[in-house]
């Protein structure tokens, strides 16, 4: 009887309480802002502090009789009973179904709260937005409503409101204004699709998930923003394909390190300083590894590719003087590990260093910045240099501790003409062909060729820059690949229909709207480099510029399809056509000549690499475009100025390859994809030397299938269903190869790189 007659009180306190507007405005809003004091409702609602305090204390005293609100003792503040919260809600209800019954709309808006619909907010973002003139945006949003009103729905959200705007803007004929106006993002299907299917993706993680989710809308943002349409219309009707789209527009493609400004402490590691401890100069090797790997870590999240280690090995000797060969190789293997483990995650980006055989003559003289003191030059260094590239050699040739080879960083070995007539460099020579014939992860790079200049650095995308941009210092270092764009050759070859002007004359058309592209991109990174503060290590100062030296970087316009144009368009095939290699040369030098053109104004390079795989891509939107009568036809060559597929003698390809390199300054590379059973390093060394000496070859690396085995940890040549020691064949037996470039395990491939693996011919040496 007590019970029911004290829960009658209950009901009878809240009835009152909620029959005045005041009490029922403080519900809602301590609703929705939480705890707040009796000072801050009063602010919020309006009231004289003075002459309204007694009868607002009154309306608390009420609500908190009715058990609706309760005062916090700490801070005075009040907050929302369990029952208060009940009947706040019951409130909002009837709110709702008043203005339901009187036909006025609520919205759900981005923000998470819910509004009576108001018209003039749609003329606002239409003035805003998309500069809409005033009298026409009040006529759509005129009729937005009256459509909206129609169609009774329960949940309007300001997404919906949009969409209709936007179908009202298509309706008019206005593409442009919707354009501005429209949403990026996924259907809910894509998100759902993406998290079930990216396990199968390089390192699966939820982070992953969330930076797929995240690409495209970049990607459309590109599109739709940052490029004008023209350049646009041409990626996506597939004449060209922007490589890293849905980077674009936030981060350059690699970066070439000095690492020299971090090793003496002048800027922080991680871009900064802020954040994350400052180190000290380093004393250690191990410390010097620490900071480089600080390096390397940081800057995975500001490039979409790969981040090069300039002279890795002479600017590390200085530490170890003194040092014994075991704990050399110890602090190496921590190094090792560290890089692995930390730089796979998120952007996944590629590390590549380079390394000498000998202090190059423009390095002798430069100071070496020790804490302790002087550090004399690194021409003092040359003995220890060497020594530390061939511990760093063997470390690289282990294994780990389930056997399974280290395959980051690719190691970018340059060899200049000495190394070539004397012996000093013998036995670390020896090392790099015991790596090569072991996991193949040396790309040998031939610095003795003029072209090649005084110094040239590769990076892990296979994107190269020399000295002949100004001097070996701000030509080499600290730049960049802002991006690379990719031309679909037979296009232009459909288009020209065998007219040699017309083939030439649209090719030209492609290379002014990739130099376009290239220049916002520059434009852009810029941006987000000096008012964005998007990429903070870059905009670190050192020696009076900012650490990458934006205006120094490169923009790369490749090609696919060369073959398969040139056969289009003369009929012939350039595996037996002088005539039709003729043409193929010609089109590329062309290409080369107008990068040529366009420098100093900006640094345009030609080049025959791609950063992804684009020739599927491309292949597939001439079939379906209809440029191409068959229905299916194979897919276009990539990464190789001939078929990669069709069978040719080693040396027919050596000797096309070496006619292409020099004239591609912005990346080449001749893949040696090798048969079992594989030569020893000797008959490599032989050969490498013999292509060192006679060939005009810049960049080139043998490449060795192996699968391993998670099962019982063993490794063995070639490609294997079914591991040959223990008989498991599940998902973790890896087959490894180099694929468009890199060496990457089976799990991490797509299906171009499937092809690129196991379609495409090997040879003999
Ligand atoms: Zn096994």
């Amino acid at each position: 009887m007590l019970i029911v007659s004290s829960s009658k009180n209950l009901l009878e306190s809240i009835l009152s309480a909620l029959s005045n507007e005041v009490r029922a405005e403080v519900l809602k809003l301590i609703s929705m802002e939480g705890p707040l004091s009796f000072t801050e409702i009063m602010g919020k609602l309006e009231m004289n502090p003075k002459s309204d305090a007694g009868k607002f204390g009154y309306h608390l005293r009420m609500l908190t009789d009715a058990e609706l609100i309760k005062a916090d003792e700490a801070s005075g503040k009040y907050y929302l009973t369990l029952l208060g919260q009940d009947v706040a809600n019951f409130i909002y209800g009837v709110e709702d179904a008043v203005r339901r019954k009187k036909g006025e709309m609520l919205v759900r808006t981005s923000s998470l709260t819910i509004e009576p619909f108001d018209r003039k907010k749609i003329i606002d973002a239409l003035i805003r937005e998309a500069s809409v003139p005033r009298k026409l945006a009040e006529s759509i949003s005129k009729e937005a409503e009256d459509r909206l009103k129609k169609l009774q729905v329960r949940y309007l959200t300001a997404a919906l409101i949009r969409e209709f705007v936007n179908a009202i803007l298509l309706e008019k004929g206005l593409e442009e204004y919707r354009h501005a106006l429209t949403r990026l993002g996924q259907p809910v299907y894509d998100v759902t699709t993406t998290i079930k299917g990216s396990a199968f993706r390089d390192y699966p993680s939820p982070e992953k998930v969330h930076s797929l989710a995240g690409d495209a809308v970049f990607e459309e943002y590109t599109l739709l923003k940052i490029l004008p349409r023209t350049i646009a219309d041409a990626h996506l009707c597939g004449a060209l394909h922007l490589n890293n789209a849905n980077y674009w527009a936030l981060r350059p493609a690699d970066i070439h390190h000095d690492i020299r400004p971090i090793l003496q402490g002048k800027i922080p590691a991680d871009g900064q300083g802020l954040l994350h401890p400052s180190h000290y100069a380093p004393r250690t090797l191990k410390g010097a590894l620490y900071i480089v790997n600080s390096l390397i870590r940081t800057t995975s999240k500001l490039v979409s590719n790969s981040q090069s280690i300039g002279f890795f090995n002479i600017f590390l000797s200085p530490y170890i003087v003194k040092m014994e060969d075991d704990e050399v190789k110890s602090n190496l293997r921590d190094f090792l590990y560290e890089l692995n483990s930390c730089n796979g995650g998120n952007g996944a980006s590629q590390v590549a260093v380079n390394v000498e055989l000998e202090v190059p003559q423009f390095l002798q003289g430069v100071k070496c910045y020790l804490p302790e003191g002087d550090g004399g030059v690194y021409g003092d260094y040359s003995k220890e240099a060497l020594h530390f590239l061939e511990l760093f050699l063997e470390v690289m040739n282990e294994t780990d501790g389930h056997d399974k080879p280290i395959l980051s960083p690719s190691i970018l070995l340059k060899i200049r003409k000495k190394a070539l007539v004397t012996d000093d460099s013998e036995s670390c020579l020896e090392k790099a062909y015991g790596l090569a014939e072991t996991f193949g992860n040396v790309y040998f790079v031939n610095q003795s060729l003029p072209w090649q200049t005084e110094n040239v650095f590769y990076n892990g995308d296979l994107s190269r820059v020399d000295s002949s941009w100004k001097d070996w210092e701000s030509g080499t270092f600290r730049v960049g690949t802002l991006d690379n764009i990719t031309m679909n050759l037979p296009r232009v070859a459909y288009e020209a229909k065998g007219d040699d002007d017309r083939l030439f004359e649209r090719l030209r058309e492609l290379l002014e709207l990739s130099r376009e592209a290239l220049s916002i991109k520059r434009q852009i990174i810029e941006e987000r480099i000096c008012s964005d503060r998007l990429l903070p290590l870059f905009k670190e100062e050192v020696g009076g510029n900012n650490y990458l030296r934006l205006n120094d970087c490169s923009g790369i316009i490749s090609y696919v399809g060369l073959p398969e144009a040139v056969q289009y368009h003369t009929g012939l095939d350039v595996m037996d056509s002088d005539e039709a290699l003729k043409l193929s040369e010609k089109i590329v030098e062309s290409i080369n000549e107008y990068t040529r053109q366009i420098v100093p104004s900006m640094r345009l390079l030609a080049s025959s690499i791609t950063f992804e795989p684009s020739a599927y891509r491309l292949t597939n939107l001439d079939l379906v475009s209809g440029y191409v009568k068959t229905k299916s036809i194979p897919i276009y060559t990539e990464h190789s100025n001939l078929p990669l597929t069709t069978p040719i003698p080693l040396k027919k390809r050596l000797n096309v390859e070496e006619s292409f390199q020099h004239i591609t300054k912005g990346g080449h590379f001749l893949d040696i994809r090798l048969e079992e059973p594989f030569p020893t390093k000797e008959v490599l060394a032989n050969y490498t030397k013999r292509i060192m000496e006679t060939a005009n070859i810049g960049l080139f690396a043998f490449t060795r299938d192996f699968t391993y085995c998670w099962h019982c940890h063993s490794t063995k040549y070639g490609f294997h269903d079914k591991c040959p020691v223990c008989g498991y064949d599940g998902n973790r037996l890896l087959l490894f190869t180099r694929a468009f470039g890199k060496i990457k395990p089976s799990n991490t491939w797509n299906v171009h790189d499937r092809q690129f693996a196991t379609g495409n011919q090997k040879f003999t040496l």
